[in-house]
């Protein structure tokens, strides 16, 4: 049986950027997340944003893995104990409020849950971490983690977690489109890569077969890099083995 993966949907606040009316929030998604669980294996199932987080527990009966999407919004630091720096991005609270639900109920059933940028932040924060609001006021000498679709920094793997023994890699030169970055990681969680700016770009619980969070987005990568797909297919054959 193919593994059901769900995928959280962007809640699109309707700021009246595109075709769609101002005002009227509607569930989004980019298409190259969906075709990387799909090639990989998985049936992808979006998943809406609900009004509150008290239907997630339905949502584990029908789900074999878990996977958070980036975002444009920023988790609201008040889910980390901070108050909101200057340089903080908007954030969406609706969305916000249903991914840490959905994670921390997917943590207690024991589903494998992969965080792409923003989901990995997101990931951290529902598991107990905290996040820096914006790298370039609050990291000092970091290089310039947003703006690269293309390939643009290097990271190294950390020896002898689940993400180096998945990659089969020391290094890996990812994309980066991240404005914020994990500060403190979350319970049982370690850091399993960073940049050689000291920006800790991916993180994992080791005790699990895959809960594991990274600050790029091996979703756009996916057809031409090798380790992004070997991602994607750990990811969805732990998701098979719990099924
Ligand atoms: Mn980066």
């Amino acid at each position: 049986m193919q593994p059901r993966i769900g995928i959280t949907c962007d809640l699109d606040l309707g700021t009246g950027k595109d075709f769609r009316a101002p005002g009227r929030p509607t569930h989004v998604l980019y298409d190259d997340y969906v075709q990387a669980v799909a090639t990989a294996g998985g049936v992808p199932v979006l998943l809406p944003t609900a009004t509150r987080g008290d239907n997630t527990a339905s949502y584990m009966q029908i789900l074999h893995g878990l996977l958070i999407p980036g975002s444009p919004a920023d988790v609201d630091p008040a889910c980390y104990g901070e108050e909101p720096h200057p340089r903080l991005g908007p954030v969406n609270p609706r969305r916000t409020s249903f991914e840490l639900a959905i994670v921390r109920q997917a943590r207690a059933q024991g589903l494998p849950i992969f965080g792409i940028c923003g989901g990995a932040q997101v990931l951290n924060v529902a598991l107990g971490g905290s996040l820096y609001q914006d790298i370039p006021s609050q990291v000092s000498k970091a290089y310039k983690h947003s703006g690269s679709p293309d390939p643009s920094h290097l990271v190294d793997l950390v020896p002898e977690t689940r993400l180096a023994a998945i990659l089969r890699v020391q290094e890996t030169r990812v994309n980066s489109l991240h404005h914020q970055a994990i500060k403190v990681p979350g319970q049982e969680m370690v850091i399993s890569a960073s940049a050689r700016d000291g920006v800790i770009e991916a993180v994992e619980i080791s005790s699990q077969p895959f809960v594991i969070g990274v600050q790029w987005h091996p979703e756009r990568l996916f057809a031409d890099d090798e380790a992004s797909r070997r991602l994607f297919s750990a990811f969805v054959q732990a998701a098979a083995t719990y099924a």
